[in-house]
């Protein structure tokens, strides 16, 4: 594909991105040998390997939206170009980052200290090589209990005792991990099924694909043939009028025949933004199951689950010490694991306690993002559906308070912001305001507040927790 780097679009682009991470994160991923350019309605990136394509989408991905749209006014999807295709190795063998240095893009900013490749290895691309996850390593706790439970009773079910399974979280919560455990089981005890397990963005591709080139026929009698369907990350289909159609004809052929359907999102079905309600009723009709973040009895377990897989012997307390700390996600959890691991080979030294605060200070660096109070306020009326204009109007109306305190109170939470910067931005109100918003949020979440502010969500703490998600904090 063309990339356009006409006057001068790239630096301007860059300039914007720079703006938003700042110099020493942009100085770290965006530095020689990662190029921007628009082509055609898409930001395009050019990274070296798919390590930085993990990485800079996992992190970055709404800062380059939003640059991408400051620069050139238009909103722009955001796509990768990858340069070198090999895969970094992560997981079985210790790397403490990508193989080729050469390829990391130089640093051109001094650091302290010195920055190092980050230590978690990021979510793989489907075309790996490892192995499928399998449904007896997820280590299960009340978080997540119910969800493999359903994993469980849709594989010996096969889609009978419900269709299909909704699986739904945030990031690095163990969807695609049910999801390709279930695909696994479900091919061992039926060999020979008939079986398709993808991502939404594949059956996208392969739809958009097919129209282009003629095929429809047999990307249907395909897609419709199946046996089983397994499709991750089916967030993915919001606002593609036309693949979502094309998925609901799918869904309904299979229902009818019977074939197990499994899905995963990162929202309740309802809660997924511009997905036809046709659609988001169908995914109701079955099972819908939600993973929550991990406690910290359930932390502890996964933690010395991978560790033993991994056959290394890590102290119970600095286990402990790294569940007490890392709370957003299981990913982050592994993150730190793998980078303590990777520190004690490399050093050679015991695992102790001062290296496991440098694993977590390592996963820690690369997973916290900056927060700032705009991203709190975009998330609020992302979700929410408001405009940033209503939040700050003299409106008292249940629909604008209630989003404007949570809003208040997660910039409190998550930015440095004083009080009285707080309610400045929220048209003029005095710092006051704020404080008794805070306490107000507090006091539901004590006393575990239900809402019914949104569909899809049964608690205050729920809907908190949706945006910290967003937040990625
Ligand atoms: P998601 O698809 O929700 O973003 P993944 O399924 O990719 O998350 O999970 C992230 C990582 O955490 C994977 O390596 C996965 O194996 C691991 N993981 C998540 N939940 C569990 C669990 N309950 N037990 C063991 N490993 C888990
Ligand atoms: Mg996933």
């Amino acid at each position: 594909m063309a990339v356009a780097h006409q006057g001068g679009t790239e630096t301007r682009l860059r300039e914007a991105v720079a703006e938003r991470l700042g110099e020493a994160r942009f100085g770290l991923w965006f530095g020689e040998g990662v190029q921007l350019g628009v082509s055609g309605d898409a930001l395009e990136v050019g990274v070296p390997n798919a390590f930085f394509r993990e990485w800079i989408q996992g992190h970055f991905a709404s800062n380059l939206i939003e640059a991408a749209e400051a620069v050139t006014g238009r909103p722009l999807r955001l796509t990768f170009r990858v340069f070198d295709e090999a895969e970094p190795k992560v997981g079985g063998v210790i790397e403490p980052g990508p193989p080729d240095e050469r390829r990391r893009p130089t640093v051109t900013i001094p650091m302290s200290p010195a920055p190092r490749p980050p230590a978690s290895p990021p979510e793989r691309p489907r075309n790996q090589s490892r192995p499928p996850r399998r449904l007896d390593d997820f280590v299960t706790g009340p978080c997540n209990r119910l969800a493999h439970a359903a994993a469980v009773e849709m594989v010996q079910s096969s889609g009978s005792a419900f269709n299909p399974l909704v699986v739904h979280a945030g990031v690095g919560l163990g969807k695609t991990h049910l999801l390709e455990g279930i695909g696994r089981a479900l091919r061992a005890r039926h060999p020979g099924l008939r079986l398709i397990q993808a991502t939404a963005e594949v059956f996208t591709n392969s739809f958009l694909d097919a129209m282009r080139t003629g095929t429809l026929a047999s990307f249907r009698s395909r897609y419709r043939g199946a046996e089983a369907l397994i499709l991750d990350d089916v967030h993915f289909l919001a606002a593609k009028r036309a693949t979502q159609d094309e998925f609901l004809h799918t869904f309904n052929a299979l229902i009818a025949d019977g074939a197990p359907i499994v899905l995963a999102a990162d929202q309740h079905p309802k809660r997924i933004a511009r997905l036809t309600d046709e659609l988001a009723t169908r995914f109701l009709g079955g099972m819908v199951v939600k993973l929550d973040t991990p406690d910290l009895a359930t932390r502890r377990a996964i933690l010395k689950a991978k560790a033993a897989a991994r056959g290394v012997d890590v102290p119970e307390a600095i286990l402990d010490y790294i569940a007490e700390h890392l709370r957003a996600s299981v990913r982050e959890l592994e993150g730190a694991l793998h980078s303590l691991i990777a520190h004690a080979l490399l050093t050679g030294k015991r695992i102790d306690m001062a290296l496991a605060r440098t694993a977590l200070r390592d996963t820690i660096r690369h997973t916290a993002q900056a927060v700032a109070l705009r991203d709190v306020e975009r998330i609020v009326c992302q979700l929410f559906e408001v405009e940033p204009d209503a939040l700050k109007s003299v409106s008292r109306a249940r629909a604008l308070t209630y989003p404007r305190m949570l809003a208040m109170y997660l910039i409190r939470k998550h930015t440095g912001a004083a009080y009285s910067e707080i309610g400045r931005h929220f048209g003029g109100r005095n710092h006051s305001t704020v404080i008794s918003a805070e306490k107000k949020v507090l006091g539901w979440l004590r006393d575990e507040q239900r809402t019914s502010l949104l569909p899809g969500f049964e608690t205050i703490a729920d809907v908190l927790a949706a945006l910290e998600r967003m937040l990625g904090v």
